[in-house]
């Protein structure tokens, strides 16, 4: 295991015997399994929300087969099981992206996030499904020395709008709604002009804000155009406009301030490439009695591994988050034997869920 580039120590590391890299539903479970064996676990996730690919992908669309639970919405499913792993009280460091693990002298892993958390933990659980859910970004060159400063892949919060130029592009609910409310702000805090810009004439976002957009732009409060960006240019190290094609291929320049680009979220394996694991095509190659990798306390589970036979579906990873908490509770603690108990008869699984041996 080798590690991936350097970041600022900012923090005191975080002491932990387990962390779980990804917060979709797999690393959620992953959290209870771990609960039982009386393990907490710190959870970290590249978006700001937990759920991976049932709140990103599908978070009103009904799941059948989920066992015992006949038909729910990827949201229900994950708000259930948010309910379910509270007794464990897990610490969650959302919308950051865990960028490197290294293995520590005399046992154990560190490990950083984007943010410079850190963390030293006696085993990891990587539960990072097709990986991290980052948002897409635009090809422009020169593009690149604005971003943070001028040019944004994320709402700009707490930042001054007033008296600027601002470009908000995407065809979804969030540019919509943003550019609606710079289109809304008065008085000596509003932007200069707000446009929105998209390849066509034709949006993803609800029927309501498409309506109140071409209201907007009805009134006068704010602009659509059809389009893309082909260039930039800048002044002083400060850019000023942008060079955009429309669906004519005519090409013309808009002055900007800022340009924020909602362009929705997309998979990025990201790091985890690096980390020296064993992979086949992307995936981690995993041990199918405890699911732990070509590191000894390093698990995958969930659509992230690969093995003989293996199905990426929820209720897999189910499973295999169980066993891997298993052989981490072994790992963990080598003197101890791990006995199997049942949630309904054990009073020691009744005190770490909290529960009354009555199950009131
Ligand atoms: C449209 C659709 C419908 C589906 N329907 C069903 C269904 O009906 N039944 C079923 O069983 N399955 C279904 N699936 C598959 C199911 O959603 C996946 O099997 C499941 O989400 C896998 O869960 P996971 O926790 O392993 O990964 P994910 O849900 O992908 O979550 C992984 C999380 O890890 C985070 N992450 C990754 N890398 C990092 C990093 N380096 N640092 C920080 N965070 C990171 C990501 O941001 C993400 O939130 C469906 C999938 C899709 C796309």
């Amino acid at each position: 295991m080798k590690s991936t580039g350097t970041l600022p120590f900012t923090s005191e590391p975080i002491q932990t015997d387990a962390l779980v890299i990804g917060a979709g539903p797999v690393g959620l479970f992953q959290v209870f399994e771990l609960g039982l064996q009386g393990i907490t676990a710190h959870v970290v996730d590249a978006l700001p929300y937990l759920g991976g690919q049932c709140i990103e992908l599908y978070a009103d669309k009904p799941i059948y087969d989920i066992p015992a639970l006949p038909v729910c919405t990827g949201r229900e499913l994950i708000a259930r099981l948010e309910q379910q792993i509270r007794p464990f009280k897990p610490a969650f460091h959302l919308d950051q992206e865990v960028c490197e693990l290294r293995r520590r002298d005399g046992g154990g892993f560190d490990v950083e996030t984007s943010r410079g958390l850190r963390f030293q933990t006696q085993t990891v659980f990587l539960a990072a499904g097709v990986g991290a859910f980052t948002p897409r970004v635009l090809k422009v060159d020169g593009f690149e020395q604005f971003v943070g400063k001028q040019v944004f892949y994320r709402e700009p919060d707490g930042k001054d709008v007033a008296g600027k130029d601002i470009l908000v592009l995407g065809e979804g609910d969030d540019a919509l709604r943003l550019a609606l409310t710079l289109a809304r702000t008065n008085g000596d805090g509003k932007a200069k002009s707000v446009t929105l810009m998209h390849r066509r004439d034709q949006f993803k976002a609800s029927a309501g804000l498409i309506e109140q957009m071409r209201e907007a732009c009805d009134d006068g409060r704010m602009r659509f155009q059809v389009g893309q960006i082909i260039g930039c240019s800048a002044v002083e190290g400060q850019l000023k406009s942008v060079s955009i094609i429309d669906d004519l291929a005519h090409k013309s320049e808009l002055p900007v301030s800022w340009v924020v680009a909602l362009l929705g979220l997309s998979p990025r394996l990201g790091p985890i490439a690096g980390w020296g694991l064993d992979l086949d095509r992307k995936q981690v190659k995993v041990s199918t009695a405890d699911f732990c990798t070509s590191e000894p306390g390093l698990y995958a589970v969930g659509d992230i591994n690969t093995y003989d036979g293996k199905k990426k579906l929820i209720v897999c990873g189910f499973h295999e988050a169980t066993l891997a908490a298993f052989a981490a509770a072994a790992y963990i603690r080598p003197d101890e034997i791990v006995h199997l108990q049942y949630t309904t008869a054990s009073p020691k699984l009744h005190q770490l869920l909290g529960v009354s041996p009555l199950g009131n």
